[in-house]
């Protein structure tokens, strides 16, 4: 049990309450934020790579991609510049891949539509290609001190305790009170100090369920969920459904040491990211899927009679977020690369080369199975 009991019993805001929060949260911020290399002279730009990479992201697995990243491209023009296979590559492995394509055509659109000068609103940043309400919030009051609030699935958590919030946050309605909520509590000076405090707090002190460490919280006098021993209950969430099981079969075709690679459609799971030719299974078995898709890759010529396969080399899971996708991977060799006809966008390459082409984590973990399998054939 706290040493103090929490004043706070009621879910509304009042101006007392909403004062102590700021000023509580402050100077806890102050004493301890962590020292992360976006933080030391926030700009545009740094702000908008960091807030884009540690969204479905940690911050430990960001600040090497981070680096990577800004020194690779460290202005908006230098990754405007950049071709779209440098820009996938320096994200491989983050994920999410949709990000990265829209950070690049953010970056294109501030060089030509505001000559290398981002938008310095909420409003401006809100017209750039993947930046949502949240990223537009953080960048706007960090960067520009626009009282605007920047509600991250941190600042949800932390929110929906503190005003004791029974709507579900993954809802449209609980996010708007959410929303609500922050707004009111947001300071008329260092607001972008504030939202990145409710972020830190989140991540740090008011962790979900049982991992809360309400003792050693800045905010628990002003807590409603403490108050009302509702912590380990809040936030509320409506069930996810179950994640869609998915089977595709990958195709390794190999000539000599090279492998054949084809580049993604620009537009969904992966887009513009390249990979060993994959088809969805639609019905039937996983091998007679491959067939069929061996012969829609010659374009419906027969591979050559000394080509050989399709021979199973594994299968391997990846798990995203809303579905779940068994990889079933098939080898065969072909004498004649001039045999594909049925590939728009197509690259021979070694596996190690492949690696550095911008492929994503799903696809390493097919290569490292081939890889595998090749050594155990040999
Ligand atoms: S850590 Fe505990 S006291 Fe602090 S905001 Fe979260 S639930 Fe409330």
């Amino acid at each position: 049990m706290p040493a103090t009991m929490p004043a706070a019993d009621s879910n509304s805001l009042d101006a007392g309450r909403t004062t102590r929060i700021r000023r509580n949260l402050l100077r806890w911020y102050d004493a301890h934020q962590r020292d992360l290399p976006w933080r030391k002279k926030p700009q545009p730009y740094t702000t908008w790579i960091s807030e884009i990479m540690l969204q479905q992201t940690q911050v430990a697995t960001v600040l090497p991609y981070y680096r990577r990243f800004l020194k690779a491209f460290p202005t908006v023009r230098a990754l405007a510049a950049a071709p779209s296979g440098d820009v996938l590559q320096h994200w491989a492995g983050l994920g999410y891949y949709s990000r990265a394509r829209n950070l690049h055509s953010a970056a294109q659109v501030v060089c030509q539509a505001f000559d290398g000068r981002f938008p310095d609103s909420y409003e401006g940043l809100r017209g750039l290609p993947g930046i949502g309400d949240y990223t537009a919030g953080a960048i706007a009051s960090i960067c520009f001190g626009e009282r605007q609030p920047a509600v991250d699935g941190n600042v949800l958590r932390v929110v929906a305790r503190l005003t004791n919030c029974d709507e579900p946050i993954n809802t449209p309605a609980g996010k708007a009170l959410i929303r609500a909520a922050t707004v009111e509590m947001l300071p008329h000076k260092r607001v972008g100090d504030f939202n990145q405090a409710l972020m830190e707090l989140g991540a740090r002190v008011c962790r979900p369920g049982s991992a809360a460490d309400c003792d050693n919280c800045p905010v628990r006098n002003q807590c409603a969920a403490l108050a009302s021993k509702r912590v380990e209950a809040l936030p509320v969430k409506n069930r996810k459904t179950a994640p869609r099981e998915q089977d595709w079969v990958v195709v390794a075709l190999q000539h000599q040491d090279a492998f054949l690679f084809r580049r993604r459609p620009t537009n969904g799971l992966w887009g513009g990211m390249w990979e060993l030719p994959t088809a969805i299974v639609q019905e039937g078995r996983a091998d007679q899927a491959a067939s069929a898709f061996v012969r829609e890759l010659h374009a419906g010529r027969q591979p050559t009679r000394r080509s050989t396969g399709p021979r199973a080399f594994g299968s391997v899971t990846h798990q995203l977020t809303h579905r779940r996708i068994t990889f079933h991977g098939f080898h065969l060799r072909t004498r004649h690369r001039s045999d594909l006809g049925g590939i728009a966008e197509a690259q021979w390459a070694t596996l190690d080369d492949a690696r550095a082409m911008g492929i994503s984590t799903a696809m390493q973990k097919v290569l490292d199975l081939l890889e595998k399998g090749a050594g155990e054939a040999e």
